[in-house]
């Protein structure tokens, strides 16, 4: 089924009709429409995979993907355009331009915990740029999986866009087949298998991986409404979010106020018995749920750590000072559990922070802007947030992205467009004249051959 499907799509790209801007344009309207039509079946999807909330659904979901379907639509004929650049003296005659192309056909492989946005937002991008593809959702949503390929059908005939549904097996076998671009969203551990079987080919990829997220709230920052933005980007999706904080380093001259706050709008988001809140989600693995109780096994806890096996419910969780070698500040936390840590010097800090390399996302609360320049100059990760967190993702003109271990490239409105195009650069010599001076045998001296650079 693979096989076919690869090589459906390698004939149907052969036909050129992708190149067709219009037949883009008209296509990514049908998707959209799609979308907006499926768009309660989606929520629902969502919710019997991980009780997802419909408002989250819609917010973190939908409406993102949404957005990039519009912004696409509005600028796809712009962004193909070739782009004049100016021609070198050398070249004297000559017209130059880069001629966006699209590379062939992409595979998009997505993990489970936003299972409909990261599946076809980059798809958004691929199918602007040109190109075919292939799209393998998460087998851990497997609900939305579903809707996914079902709205997939109903757009695309699978030699242009189609879904292979399945686990590592299938994800395997897809990266068995050469492609023209990977497109990966998932874990750092998966990230290098994708990576090395891209390689065999040389096909390009973007990594969209993970990592552990620094968040320093320092003593002039204000308390009340870090801990609010903080509750809200760590908890929205149970925590399992890529670019959620991932640990708090809080100057410790505010810890107290600042654990105050935290609980204070926890209990205000979610409700004094979260477990029956309708705004909060479940774990979506079992494997998951486990290994987040096992993180919270011998820890210090401010608030939360209740779990309810037969939901994967994990409570929002606050931890107190966990040591840096437990299982909890290994790595990624991923799920609805708060380590907080006070610092007192910039060396504390840079201690945690450097201790896991660079991150996906970074926040700092503060309101002091040296400090704010500081830090986001000092440290390297793939896009961060001052006085919030999470928002960075949603301004569909900042590239989305990590950087080093937490991932390859960015993408997200034009960079999405830039990301799926291959640039070809194009000279287009005139023939009425033709300077005969590069020609052999050389006539003119070295000493004037030094002074080409001031005419490429
Ligand atoms: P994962 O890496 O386990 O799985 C992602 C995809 O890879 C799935 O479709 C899965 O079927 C496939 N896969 C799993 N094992 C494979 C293997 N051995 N060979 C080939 N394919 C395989 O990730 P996950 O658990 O679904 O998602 C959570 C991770 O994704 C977290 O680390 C999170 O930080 C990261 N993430 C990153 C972003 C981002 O935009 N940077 C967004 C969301 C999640």
């Amino acid at each position: 089924m693979v096989q076919d499907i690869v090589n459906a799509q390698n004939d149907f790209f052969a036909t050129q009709k992708t190149k067709n801007v219009a037949l883009r344009k008209q296509l990514l309207k049908r998707l959209k429409q799609e979308i907006e039509v499926q768009e309660d079946a989606i929520c629902n999807a969502l919710y019997a995979d991980f009780k997802k909330p419909k408002f989250e659904a819609l917010a973190t979901e939908t409406q993102l993907v949404l957005a990039e379907l519009g912004h696409a639509i509005q600028n796809v004929e712009r962004w193909s355009r070739p782009i004049p650049v100016e021609a070198s003296w050398t070249n004297f005659p000559s017209k130059d331009w880069i001629q966006p192309e699209p590379f062939g056909k992409v595979l998009i492989i997505s993990p489970w915990n936003y299972p409909f946005m990261l599946t076809l937002a980059p798809l958004v991008g691929a199918l602007a740029a040109g190109n075919t593809a292939v799209l393998k959702p998460s087998e851990l949503s497997p609900n939305t999986s579903r809707i996914i390929a079902q709205i997939i059908q109903n757009v695309f005939p699978a030699e242009y866009v189609a879904v292979v549904e399945g686990g590592v097996e299938t994800s395997q076998a897809l990266l068995a087949e050469k492609w023209e671009y990977i497109f990966f969203t998932g874990s750092t551990r998966v990230g290098k298998i994708v990576y090395k079987s891209a390689a065999e080919h040389l096909t390009p990829v973007t990594l969209e991986l993970g990592g552990k997220n620094p968040c320093v709230v320092d003593e002039t920052a204000s308390v009340k409404l870090a801990a609010k933005r903080i509750a809200w980007g760590k908890f929205i999706n149970a925590g399992q979010t890529c670019i959620a904080p991932d640990y708090i380093l809080v100057h410790k001259t505010v810890k107290e106020r600042f654990v105050e706050e935290l609980k204070h709008h926890i209990t205000e988001f979610y409700g004094s018995d979260i477990q029956k809140s309708l705004d909060f989600a479940r774990i979506t693995t079992e494997k998951h749920y486990r290994e987040l109780k096992e993180k919270l096994e011998g820890q210090t806890l401010l608030f939360g750590g209740s779990c309810v096996d037969s939901e994967k419910y994990v409570a929002p969780t606050l931890v107190d000072e966990p040591d840096m070698n437990s299982k909890l500040m290994e790595g990624e936390i991923f799920g609805p559990i708060l380590p907080i840590i006070a610092y007192e010097t910039e060396g504390d800090l840079h201690r945690y922070i450097s201790n896991y390399g660079k991150s996906l996302a970074f926040y700092l609360f503060s309101t002091d802007k040296k400090f704010q320049k500081k830090l986001m100059s000092q440290y390297s990760f793939g896009g961060g947030t001052i006085n919030d967190t999470v928002i960075h993702i949603s301004n569909k003109r900042l590239p989305f992205g990590g950087v080093g271990p937490s991932g390859i490239g960015g993408y997200h409105g034009k960079h999405s467009f830039d990301l799926f195009s291959h640039k070809k650069s194009i000279v287009k010599r005139g023939n009425w004249l033709d300077i005969p001076l590069r020609y052999a045998p050389y006539k003119l001296s070295t000493a004037w051959a030094k002074r080409f650079k001031h005419l490429f």
